[in-house]
């Protein structure tokens, strides 16, 4: 027992802090979690180290409180990934155990196994050749980096669920991550009745208390699979053999609250660590993955063959140019169509509808920053058009800058114009809406799914997240609303997303319903990305997306680090913006630069004003440096909030 713990606690702070351990079986160790007294309150932390002696004199080091639980919770293991991730994400080391470990007291039995789950009981399926191929090069080498590239029913989870299979076959534990547990029903199904009692299973539904008996009953390694979404990845797994990443793409992998990891990073930083296996998949791959699957850092595998038969459905395109609704005559026949027959329908929309934008209404032409070539958006009270990468800012033009036509506007619509619209065309048909805000509810997504699932919705109007709800056979028709309005976010991302969603969309659609129809609404039928989505011309998009990126120096051919200044008192955020790039511009490297000072896209929420940095480098060991010594004598101005983000993902 050591006199002395060293506690982190979940506040954004680096440092931990040195108390005096009890005595005798009250006495703390690394693991456990302890109360402590903190200022004039008592936090609970975790126990990250242990010293027999301490520098500082005996009367200024107060004892814990009271250790929490009398089983270690973690390990050195989970105090160095956190430490890793604590100087990535510029966190604190108690906020990152605390992503990390679940915050339940009590331990009690999880929920039984969903009843409504198809039974499907399955035993593995004879692999084709490709899939064959597939698995005998994953299982050559006991670590590496692989990743299975094909559309949705090219046999990718059953490469995976093999892979798993042999790895636990060989001892090893296997952590299996998907977007979202409720809309992955199959693969929790399948890997049920291939594991059984080895799989645990981390989901939303589960209280913290329920997440604490599942990662004990994973510490004892009882369980040795664990499927879950995002921070499943941290799961305590003593010998972890592999990490397979479903939907790579998925922006869902990213945490949106400090510690801001990313799953993919963490697990391949996972990997390393225990000398695992990381496998990916997805139809659509990030342009991040693509670029290093052909620099050949991870070795990519094609799937080109659907194995359960479908083929995947032409996409029609409907030029919006001449419509006044934000869901055209072509669409509506189609969902009204469909409802006769007794099928159902789904419309994508867009993550966000907030912005308006220039929009030629002969060409179709927008126009974009000419520093930063993404969209600018139209702010009416300012009468401006604005760059949220760099705040250059010019006045709406009266023709437009590509065919000089006359007949210019502005586009965009928001998915409460959609719902509005929906509601309005289709009196008789029952909508429901799943979308990320609804997902954050506990429990609605799932009932929204049954619903739908069991016909009591006739449309499903979602965002991306719902393109694995595409699983369900009477789904006859998908409408894709506002193909634009993702091309047009102000991300440089906004070409990869929108390709993805077509992609994704149609591979699925395909699958389930041979006689199934895709419609694809766009102001700009002509665009390269619509083009090449509709061909489902991955390699050809990722190749163009790919030079695009280079030409204008974003990721993966640079490193973002993005700093958002938060404030009610909206002057505060700018120039405490203003004030941290003068401080930081003379210490960066020569190759760096600072986008911004400038608003953030969503610059107004719940009433505060946001205002952002962008710290762009070839690579990224010099701007984290000099970002973090400059955090680290950091003091915020009264009223501002700082949100540092690493490799964001959403600049919104
Ligand atoms: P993906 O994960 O790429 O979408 P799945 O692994 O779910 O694809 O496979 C799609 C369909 O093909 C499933 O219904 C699955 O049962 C079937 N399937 C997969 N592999 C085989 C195989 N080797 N032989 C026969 N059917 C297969
Ligand atoms: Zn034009
Ligand atoms: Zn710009």
């Amino acid at each position: 027992m050591a006199a002395f713990v060293e506690v982190a606690f979940d506040i954004p702070l680096a440092g931990t802090f040195t108390y005096k351990n009890l005595a005798g079986d009250k006495a703390a160790a690394l693991g456990l979690r302890v109360a402590a007294p903190f200022g004039r309150r008592e936090l609970s932390g975790y126990v990250v180290g242990e010293h027999d002696s301490c520098d500082l004199p005996e009367a200024q080091v107060k004892a814990i409180s009271r250790r929490i639980d009398s089983e270690a919770l973690f390990g050195t293991a989970q105090v160095d990934l956190a430490r890793w991730m604590a100087g990535m994400y510029f966190a604190g080391l108690g906020e990152c155990l605390a992503a990390m470990i679940p915050s339940g007291r009590r331990e009690t039995e999880p929920p039984a196994w969903d009843a409504t789950d198809p039974g499907i009981t399955e035993a593995a399926l004879t692999l084709s050749d490709e899939q064959a191929v597939a698995l005998d090069r994953i299982t050559s080498k006991a670590a590496g980096t692989w990743y299975l590239h094909g559309l949705t029913g090219s046999g990718k989870t059953e490469v995976f669920l093999q892979a798993a299979e042999r790895t636990l076959d060989s001892g090893r534990g296997v952590i299996y991550l998907v977007p979202e547990i409720a809309l992955t029903g199959q693969v929790v199904a399948a890997a049920r009745s291939r594991f059984g009692e080895r799989c645990a299973l981390l989901h939303s539904r589960l209280t913290p208390s329920n997440r604490l008996s599942e990662w004990r009953r994973i510490l004892r390694g009882e369980a040795t699979i664990v499927i879950g979404a995002r921070s499943a990845v941290f799961a305590p797994l003593p010998d972890l053999g592999l990490i397979i990443i479903d939907e790579e793409h998925e922006g869902s992998y990213k945490a949106s609250n400090a510690p801001r990891y990313h799953a993919r990073q963490v697990a391949m930083k996972r990997a390393a660590l225990s000398g695992a296996r990381l496998v990916m998949g997805s139809a659509t791959p990030s342009t991040e993955a693509w670029s290093l699957m052909s620099t050949h850092s991870i070795e990519k595998l094609g799937l080109t063959k659907m194995l359960a038969g479908g083929a995947v459905p032409a996409i029609e395109v409907v030029d919006m140019r001449d419509e006044g609704s934000p869901i055209s005559a072509r669409l509506a026949q189609a969902v009204r169509e469909t409802h006769a027959k007794g099928g159902q329908s789904i419309l994508f929309l867009n993550r966000r509808g907030f912005a308006h934008f220039f929009r030629c209404r002969t060409c179709g032409g927008g126009i974009n920053c000419r520093h930063c070539s993404v969209s600018l958006t139209w702010h009416k009270d300012r009468g401006a058009l604005i760059c949220h990468y760099c705040g250059y800012r010019i006045p709406p033009p009266r023709s437009c800058p590509e065919c000089g036509s006359l007949d210019v506007g502005w586009s965009g619509f928001g998915t409460e114009q959609v719902e509005e619209e929906s509601a309005r065309l289709f009196p008789e048909l029952r909508i429901g809406r799943l979308d990320a805000d609804s997902t954050a509810k506990k429990g609605e997504l799932e009932k929204t799914l049954d619903d739908f699932r069991e016909g009591r919705l006739d449309v499903l109007l979602g965002t991306q997240i719902v393109a694995k709800g595409l699983n369900f056979p009477r789904v006859k028709t998908v409408g894709i609303v506002m193909a634009d309005s993702s091309l047009s976010l102000p991300d440089f991302r906004a070409a990869e997303r929108t390709f993805s969603l077509i992609v994704q969309v149609a591979g699925r659609a395909g699958r389930f319903s041979p006689d199934g129809r895709v419609i694809l609404q766009t102001l700009r039928p002509d665009s390269p990305v619509i083009a090449r989505g509709r061909a489902l011309d991955v390699e050809g998009f990722q190749t163009e997306e790919l030079a695009t990126r280079r030409m204008l120096g974003f990721p993966p051919y640079t490193r973002l680090i993005r700093i958002v200044f938060r404030a009610r008192e909206r002057e505060r955020a700018p120039e405490a913006a203003t004030a941290f790039a003068a401080a930081l511009q003379p210490t960066l490297p020569a190759d760096a630069e600072i986008l911004g000072p400038a608003e953030c896209p969503l610059a107004l929420v719940a009433g505060t004003a946001r205002w952002q940095l962008i710290v762009r480098a070839p690579t990224l060991g010099g701007i984290h440096l000099e970002i973090g010594r400059l955090l680290s004598g950091y003091k915020a101005p009264a009223g501002v909030r700082l949100e540092v983000d690493v490799d964001p993902v959403s600049l919104l």
